[in-house]
């Protein structure tokens, strides 16, 4: 359980919503599938063959019994980012005869926002509900956006910046009273916390491997395919693998991986997070205990219990983690977003300023971090903010104020 740690002491690790480790179990499971067991799960006529497809067959099921639901409503993509824009265009090009309207939300993930932009360039009408400062969706404003031609709402479970967990039950009785189509990018979310698609009505989710102690390159889409059942359209042809829905040879030994992190997932999911909201407690109590001045974003109670977003006014996040950098790995937010200069649009988004959205820094521990990393991470940002605001001329004349 010190993977991270053996892997090179230092620095800290603190970017699990980035990407996760792959768990010893995966990889084990995994081997063999590299080596001997190579079968194409389409071969039909040979044992190697029929081997991976039953390797594939028992990942799905290991994912089908995370979420609850039917070996044959899952789709292996290569990842969320695959998934989502299978979801979102699948289903628009579906339904196009009911409208082109889309409603979302401002804080998803670039893998949303884009793919919707992508379908304005096609006639597609997006309309963006809003936060609170909490993070929270307005639900009144969501239900007020759904119309008659709307084919589908997409709103994540979980957001990857702050943890923030949206209230997926109601949104999911406002689309059933409205009669449209709910995707979910539950990429944060899944493996994490129980989710359970059918019971909450969501009728399309994302997922990825990466970000459960899975390999990077596999993701998965859960489809509704009972009542109701969801059409969709393929975005990538040819083979007609995954019952039609995603063409390409399947990438089994990823899919093996993914399959038994969801087993894993399942197993420890509850034990892990409650030793996380342990964990965060101390860390935020830890910092806010020596620092003044610092704003924890996000909704205090619906949020990921592993994740931590912090605003240190008067610092700039992106020298902090700088001065930061060899000793914590962690981010001002989406990796995926990283290399743009601009605040966070989830931040701001919540209403936050675009000085303090800069001033924010995401920590996000998992299942290998320790109490003492903690302890340490504690200290060495504390020390790191006083001495950034001590360097700070207008925070001195203001006295922090
Ligand atoms: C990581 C992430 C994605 C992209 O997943 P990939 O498998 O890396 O393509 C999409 N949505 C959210 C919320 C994520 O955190």
């Amino acid at each position: 359980m010190d993977k991270v740690e053996k892997s090179g002491k230092m620095p800290v690790y603190l970017d699990y919503n980035a990407t996760t480790p792959v768990d010893d179990e995966v990889l084990t499971a995994m081997l063999p599938y590299f080596s001997h067991r190579f079968g194409n799960a389409s071969s039909r006529t040979h044992r190697w063959g029929w081997e991976a497809s039953s390797a594939v067959d028992h990942a799905r099921s290991q994912l089908a019994s995370l979420i609850q639901c039917k070996s044959e409503e899952l789709v292996f993509t290569s990842g969320a980012t695959e998934a989502v824009n299978l979801a979102i265009k699948g289903v628009f090009h579906a339904y196009h005869r009911k409208g082109k309207h889309v409603v979302t939300c401002t804080t998803e993930h670039k893998a949303v926002l884009d793919v919707c932009e992508r379908l304005e360039e096609i006639g597609a009408e997006i309309t963006y509900v809003g936060v609170d400062r909490q993070g929270t969706i307005d639900l009144f404003a969501l239900e007020k956006a759904i119309r008659t031609d709307t084919v589908l709402v997409s709103v994540m479970w979980a957001n990857n910046e702050t943890g923030v967990v949206q209230p997926m039950e109601e949104i999911g009785r406002i689309c059933s009273e409205k009669n449209t189509l709910l995707f979910s990018d539950a990429t944060q979310a899944l493996g994490k916390m129980s989710l359970l698609p059918r019971r909450t009505g969501v009728h399309l989710l994302a997922g990825s491997a990466h970000k459960m102690y899975g390999p990077k390159g596999v993701g998965i889409l859960y489809v509704s395919r009972l009542n109701p059942r969801i059409s969709f359209k393929p975005i990538v042809d040819g083979g007609g693998h995954e019952n039609g829905f995603r063409s390409g040879t399947l990438n089994v030994t990823g899919i093996v991986g993914f399959g038994k992190a969801a087993e894993l997932a399942g197993r420890v999911m509850e034990s892990d997070a409650e030793r996380y909201l342990y964990l965060r407690d101390k860390f935020e109590t830890g910092i806010q205990n020596h620092l003044t001045d610092i704003l924890i974003n996000g909704h205090p109670e619906r949020r990921l219990p592993h994740v931590s977003n912090v605003s240190f006014k008067g610092v700039s996040a992106s020298s902090l983690i700088k001065s930061l950098g060899h000793l914590l790995a962690v981010s001002t937010g989406s990796a995926c977003t990283s290399a743009s200069l601009e605040p966070s649009h989830v931040l701001t988004g919540m209403g936050v300023s675009k000085e303090l959205a800069e001033s924010s820094i995401r920590f996000s521990m998992g299942r290998y971090t320790t109490e003492k990393e903690i302890d340490t991470v504690i200290s060495w940002v504390v020390e790191k903010v006083q001495s950034a605001r001590s360097d700070n001329p207008v925070w001195t004349l203001n006295l922090g104020t």
